[in-house]
């Protein structure tokens, strides 16, 4: 039971507390980062099985993302970027939908116009050009409704809705209803716009493990029990006094140690296969028109080679709920028109956690002071993304900067 003490101590080593300890120490304030697992990253991790890369959760990654830009070395990341489109599956064949710009392939099926009428294709592009151009302020000043709502707003049909955008987003959002705010859907929809979705060469686990590199130390096996002001205690009984604490949990666990009010969470599962050979010759996420049960699926290996040993590919495959893994196999047989029946399962990862929901009205930069020297930051702050944990983080630390006068 050992006393320690520092200027700033940090419970949580995802990205957010990662994202503040990478400030404050880039400001020269010593500070201790507490992690409860085994290791950085929270969320974002990824296991090696059998030389395939699993992440944690299917989940991208976008360069476009301005704390991405601000906070990490995007280049050493070797990215592997996805095509700005989608597949999708329909009852007799794929489409390819997507910015012609960069998948020209995709031209073919906008013309036919199969889920997106004439109409349709001008609508989204309206909103396209409104959320793109202009500071996001211009985004986050307006209404908030459900992106339901702002989709209808926007003029898009009920067939462009339940054929493409609701499976599309049901994926983005781990909630099929579209509830969430239409803030954080303008926002994700801008970063689509100025850049390709991606994933790490070393999987999306390699993002915290290079913040995590630019500090002095992160203390893993080490969950924070009780906060006070100015006072940590762990769960193996050490205590931490400190001049600043920051609760950089998850939102359940920030909750319990910090008093804010805890987040609803939205859900998934993600399946890992390795079929004999890849499905689909393409770095792009595939939809399902009917909507499910598999949210999206992708052949990550097209994305990053480096997902899976030589020679060999790795599908992952997302839903909202769990379900036998006979369905999820037939249903990206259906979505890959191929016979899936044998498809060797490498892991699946069943998140109960995975995202606070976001209903509007949406406060995308919740307060992080919470006074007496104690802080908080994570997703739940911000928005439900790696840009939200990462903006948070740096928030956090920059108002601990701000009152210790450094
Ligand atoms: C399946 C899935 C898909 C996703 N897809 C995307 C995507 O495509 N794009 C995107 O931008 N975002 C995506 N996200 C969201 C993104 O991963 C999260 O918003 C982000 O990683 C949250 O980071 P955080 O630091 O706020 O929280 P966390 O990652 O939850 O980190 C909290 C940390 O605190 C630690 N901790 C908990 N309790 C204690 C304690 N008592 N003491 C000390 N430490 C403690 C935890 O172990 C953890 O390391 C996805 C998330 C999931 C789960």
């Amino acid at each position: 039971m050992a006393r320690h003490e520092t200027d700033v101590v940090i419970a949580g080593a995802g990205l957010a507390g990662l994202a503040a300890a990478v400030t404050l120490h880039r400001a020269g304030v010593p500070c201790a980062v507490l992690e409860a697992s085994d290791d950085v990253g929270g969320r974002v991790r990824t296991d090696v099985v059998d030389g395939f890369r699993l992440d944690r959760g299917f989940q991208v990654l976008n360069p476009a993302y301005p704390a991405i830009r601000r906070l990490v070395d995007v280049e050493a990341l070797r990215l592997g970027r996805f095509w700005r489109a989608v597949r999708v599956a329909g009852d007799d064949r794929v489409a390819l939908l997507g910015n012609p710009i960069d998948t020209p392939k995709a031209v073919r099926d906008i013309v036919a116009r199969r889920y997106f009428s004439a109409k349709d294709l001008a609508a989204l592009g309206a909103l396209s050009a409104r959320v793109a151009a202009g500071p996001v302020h211009g985004i986050l000043d307006r209404d908030d409704r459900t992106t339901l709502d702002e989709l209808r707003r926007a003029g898009l049909s009920e067939r462009a809705v339940e054929t493409v955008l609701r499976p599309f987003l049901s994926g983005v959002f781990l909630e099929s209803g579209l509830t969430t705010s239409s803030r954080f859907f303008q926002l994700v929809w801008r970063s689509f716009l100025r850049s390709a979705p991606s994933l790490p060469a070393l999987g999306m686990g390699e993002l915290p493990r290079q913040l995590a590199r630019s500090l002095p130390a992160v203390r893993k096996n080490t969950p924070v029990e009780a906060v006070r002001p100015g006072v940590v205690r762990t769960a193996t009984g050490d205590t931490w006094t400190a001049r600043a604490v920051v609760v950089a949990t998850d939102g359940s666990t920030a909750a319990r140690l910090a008093g804010v009010a805890e987040p609803k969470w939205n859900s998934g599962t993600t399946w890992y296969f390795a079929p004999p050979r890849s499905p689909l010759r393409e770095p792009v996420i595939v939809i399902d028109a009917r909507g499910g049960p598999v949210a999206s699926t992708s052949v990550v290996s097209e994305v990053c080679p480096t997902y899976a040993p030589p020679g060999a590919a790795l599908v992952s495959a997302s839903a909202l709920t769990t379900l036998p893994v006979t369905d999820v196999r037939r249903a990206l047989g259906r979505m890959y028109r191929t016979d899936a029946a044998r498809w060797p399962l490498v892991g699946r990862y069943e998140i109960a956690r995975g995202l606070p929901a976001m209903p509007p009205p949406h406060d995308i930069r919740r307060e992080v002071r919470l006074g007496d020297g104690l802080y908080v930051c994570g997703d739940h702050r911000d928005t439900s993304s790696l840009q939200g944990a990462l903006a948070s983080g740096r928030r956090a630390a920059r108002a601990v900067l701000a009152d210790l006068g450094s």
